[in-house]
């Protein structure tokens, strides 16, 4: 990853929770699972849950 221009956005408390999610989304197969026409399969993935909470309550400030 080379684009790091979140103009002030990287020092907001959720931009690291937020990071985290984003970088798991993309790498994890349950995340990126698709069936044979190539639309995600939008399979529930209890550590992706786990990181959208935790971006949410970073960003509520909690
Ligand atoms: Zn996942």
């Amino acid at each position: 990853m080379s684009g790091r221009e979140y103009p002030s956005s990287v020092d907001a408390p959720w931009a690291a929770a937020f990071e985290r999610l984003a970088d798991h989304c993309m790498t994890c197969p349950t995340c990126t699972a698709a069936d044979d026409q190539a639309a995600n399969l939008r399979l529930t993935c209890p550590e992706a849950v786990r990181l959208s909470r935790e971006c949410r309550d970073a960003r509520r400030g909690a």
